[in-house]
């Protein structure tokens, strides 16, 4: 098997299975209980909240809550900070269906929302962001690296100009697709909620996060009896992440150089990433065909590549990602995902290639 789709979910890793077992087996009570197993129990779920936080760089100014993932995430954040005084939210065109779907739910409840479009390389302009916040910004929320082609808004710039315009704005990022990839450093930020998911970076699934601003107060979220043993897989997931970030990095960089060399060759092929795209993402579209058809065929020979978003991919054969960057509905349904991983070789590549020019050359 090839498998091209880390940016779906990645498979955990040895180590933070380890430790899954064994906080499962030392401190299975429940955090909340008052007695002493109860208080080791809540030591491990403190330790792994702080290890966290600690990663980035965000241990005095934030605090973390658990989650299910980043779906759960984006979800409170988006329909907490939101109120009858402050109606107005503005986003991007290319967010994911996690931040989209409710943010269509709050329009049809009568709220503001802008959806900024995206430059031609899936990035949207600070000054047109600064531009759109008003008094009653409640909440900007704008994704750091795009799950589908790979694009990386300096958030950082966004959160700074968005509290230069309105300090009372808030500002959110979902950092799904960067966490231990790219610098995520809050140090020194002027964001105040990211979210995330723990199984894109080797950690079991059914984890993720909200990390917010200490002085927000998130409104009491009961999410029942907390899990020590997914969040220390989470903190170990994230340090094994976070220190190989810069090695992983330079060799995932050279894989994707590889693949679009190869790819430039294929005169059928239309490159829709950016050029400076987060190098684990990479999308592709061979006009000819739907998407689907090469995900089957690939899939036959056990390739594995993804085309829209893994949440919408069996609603939707268009994607609004590639769409809104090409304008192009024969590339938006034709549209392929890579996604890479250091675990990956240049053979494995090759061959990928080689099979999808077989069948491009097959169907044509
Ligand atoms: N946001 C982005 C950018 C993602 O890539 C994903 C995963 N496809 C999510 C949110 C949702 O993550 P999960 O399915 O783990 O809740």
């Amino acid at each position: 098997m090839i498998y091209l789709d880390f940016a779906a979910t990645t498979k955990p890793s040895k180590d933070v299975l380890d430790i899954f077992v064994e906080v499962n087996m030392r401190f299975w009570a429940n955090p909340d209980s008052l007695h002493g197993a109860g208080i080791k129990a809540e030591a491990v779920l403190e330790q792994a909240r702080k290890n966290i936080l600690e990663k980035f760089n965000a241990k005095s100014q934030y605090n973390l809550i658990f989650t299910s993932g980043a779906t759960e995430s984006n979800k409170i954040i988006i329909k907490n900070f939101v109120n009858s005084n402050k109606k107005h939210i503005i986003s991007s065109n290319i967010e994911h269906p996690s931040v989209r779907e409710p943010l269509f739910a709050l329009q049809k409840e009568g709220f503001e929302v802008e959806f900024l479009p995206v430059n031609k390389d899936g990035t949207v302009c600070v000054e047109q962001i600064k531009n759109a916040v008003k008094n009653d910004t409640a909440l900007v929320s704008i994704m750091h690296v795009n799950n589908e082609i790979g694009s990386v808004n300096n958030v950082f710039e966004i959160a700074k100009a968005v509290k230069e315009k309105n300090k009372n704005s808030l500002f959110h990022s979902d950092f799904s697709q960067s966490v231990g990839k790219l610098n995520t450093s809050l140090d020194g930020s002027q964001i105040d909620f990211i979210s995330f998911s723990g199984h894109k970076i080797e950690c079991v699934k059914g984890i993720g996060a909200i990390i917010y601003r200490r002085n927000i107060s998130l409104p009491h979220i009961r999410l029942g009896t907390a899990n020590p043993a997914v969040a220390a897989a989470l903190a170990k997931a994230l340090k094994i992440a976070v220190k190989k970030q810069k090695e992983n990095y330079e060799k995932v960089l050279s894989l994707q150089n590889v693949i679009l060399k190869d790819l430039r060759n294929i005169s059928e092929i239309r490159i829709n990433s950016p050029e400076n795209n987060s190098p684990f993402i990479l999308n592709f579209s061979v006009p000819k065909f739907k998407a689907e058809t090469l995900i089957h065929a690939l899939s036959e020979k056990e390739i594995y590549v993804s085309s829209v978003s893994a949440c919408s991919s069996k609603k939707n054969n268009e994607s609004f990602v590639v769409k809104a960057i090409t304008n192009d509905s024969l590339r938006a349904k034709s549209s392929i995902r890579v996604s890479l991983s250091t675990s990956l070789t240049k053979d494995d590549l090759g061959i990928f290639v080689s099979e999808l020019k077989a069948v491009v050359e097959r169907i044509k």
